[in-house]
């Protein structure tokens, strides 16, 4: 592959292609790599925590300055609703801001050995971090996985999706201009391909991989070979869990939400709704005129659901909803694209109705705006249908009784648990991550600081 060889970002609103990329060749990412290494290694300056905190404050401070810049740009690049790309900004900053005054909160332990020794420990960076990031959230993501580990001390080269690498590229150059070293924050563009060559770079110390559990695994065996820790942030199944005691006017909005953010390509999409039978037909009928109320259209335009990113992702959700339909499912609202907007990739918010466990979209991503219903009868059914998933992400529990709120949510096999409610705006101090086929590891808040920082012990005898 020659080196000027690119590809194009194409607008999911109108599939017209509106920059060109960069599809990286193996000696690029090699360069990439080297000049995060040595930066890294050779400033004095990046190694005093308050050198980083203010660095990462100066970067907020750029997002802020270009934050409507920013917005556009990944509204044409994902597709997603222009007030869901400004909430992504203002994310980013938080992200930013949390990890600037978690700079110097990475405290040691002092262990009593006895009088005639000192011992302590002290939290070292990896190196250089190789961070692989889907193409959902580009300008979220890329904070969230980057400023943890600049914070900690590490240098970073991230890979954007082959389908959003705009606001990344953009992010790289407002580094430099916030005073983060050269070379620090790289940015390796292209396909798998690229990916696959920094994982397999020796001068990567640490990866972090935000994906599908498939390409997951892929990750995680080619670092099992170099013997280098993984991060894996992976796919989910999420379900609401409506008891019949809970408060439906809360629960339908928030069920309609946690399914259509981003038009249902978030791995923490609710897009399983397991429902008491006493208040099921309520609760589907509720949720489904909701649906059919959406205003869906381009991005810019600031609708409810904007269209999915790619062809193949309407392709994807096209055929699992008429396997859906042939494993006895009902399509109750949705299922095609709304009139008048054959010119992008779009799909009405879909519910699908008598989903049983055998079923494939109770139990596989679909990642678009597809809703999958299924009742129960108690307590115990509603946990073993939310843990029947390959997957374990995030759950939403929904009911006005405490006690049995903190026992489903002992019981769910998932890495975050919501109580009547599903999600926090950026939810940027909390840990997140999976468990099962959602991954391992955990990111935000300060369990960020610990995964991109590695303990030393010191023994002094005196
Ligand atoms: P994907 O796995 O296809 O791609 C993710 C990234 O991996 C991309 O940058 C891609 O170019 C790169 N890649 C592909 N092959 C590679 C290889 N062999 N080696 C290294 N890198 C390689 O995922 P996607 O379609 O971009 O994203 C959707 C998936 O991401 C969904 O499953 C979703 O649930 C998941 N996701 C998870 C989280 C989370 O935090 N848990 C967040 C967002 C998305």
């Amino acid at each position: 592959m020659s080196a000027a060889e690119t590809f194009p970002a194409v607008d999911p609103a109108t599939r017209e292609p509106f920059a060109e990329v960069v599809e990286m060749t193996v000696e690029q990412v090699d360069a990439v790599v080297r000049a995060a290494r040595d930066a890294q290694r050779s400033s004095r300056e990046w190694r005093f925590p308050v050198t980083r905190a203010a660095a990462l404050l100066r970067l907020a401070r750029l997002i802020e300055r270009d934050g409507e810049q920013l917005a556009d740009l990944e509204c044409r690049d994902t597709g997603k609703p222009l007030a869901q790309a400004r909430a992504d900004v203002a994310v980013t900053v938080r992200y930013l801001e949390f990890y600037a005054g978690a700079c110097d909160k990475l405290e040691g332990r002092s262990i009593p050995l006895g009088p005639d020794v000192v011992d302590y420990t002290v939290r070292e960076p990896w190196g250089v971090c190789a961070q692989i990031i889907p193409w959902n959230y580009p300008l979220q993501m890329i904070t969230r996985v980057a400023a943890p580990a600049l914070a900690g001390g590490n240098a970073v080269v991230v890979k954007p999706s082959e389908l959003a690498s705009q606001t990344p590229l953009r992010w790289a150059a407002l580094a430099v201009e916030a005073g983060i070293p050269e070379g620090m924050v790289g940015v390796a563009t292209g396909h798998g391909a690229v990916g696959a060559a920094l994982v397999d770079h020796p001068d990567v110390a640490h990866v972090t991989f935000v994906g599908s559990a498939a390409t997951g695994s892929r990750v995680a065996h080619a670092c099992a070979e170099r013997l280098v820790p993984v991060e894996l942030e992976l796919g989910g199944k999420s379900p609401n869990v409506v008891f019949a005691d809970a408060d439906l006017d809360r629960v339908v909005p928030a069920v309609v939400k946690a399914l259509i953010q981003n038009a249902g390509q978030s791995c923490s999409a609710g897009s399983r709704l397991l429902v008491h039978r006493d208040v099921h037909n309520e609760v589907v009928a509720r949720v489904g005129r909701a649906f059919a109320d959406l205003r869906v259209g381009p991005g810019a335009e600031d609708p409810d659901l904007g269209p999915v990113v790619a062809q193949q992702q309407l392709d994807r959700a096209t055929r699992m909803l008429d396997t859906a339909r042939a494993e006895g499912a009902t399509v109750a609202v949705g299922g095609g694209a709304p009139a008048g907007r054959e010119d992008g990739w779009y799909l009405d918010a879909t519910l699908v109705t008598g989903v049983t466990p055998a079923m494939e979209l109770f139990r596989e991503e679909v990642f678009g705006p597809v809703l999958a219903a299924t009742p129960f009868a108690d307590d115990d059914e509603a946990v073993a249908l939310a843990n029947d998933s390959p997957y374990g992400l995030v759950a939403g529990v929904w009911t006005r009784d405490l006690s049995r709120a903190h026992r489903v949510a002992g019981a769910l096999q998932v890495g975050q648990v919501f109580v009547n409610s599903y999600g926090v705006a950026g939810g940027v101090e909390i840990p997140f991550g999976g468990m099962k086929r959602s991954g391992y590891g955990r990111g935000k808040g300060m369990d960020a600081m610990y995964a991109y920082t590695q303990v030393k012990n010191v023994c002094v005898a005196l």
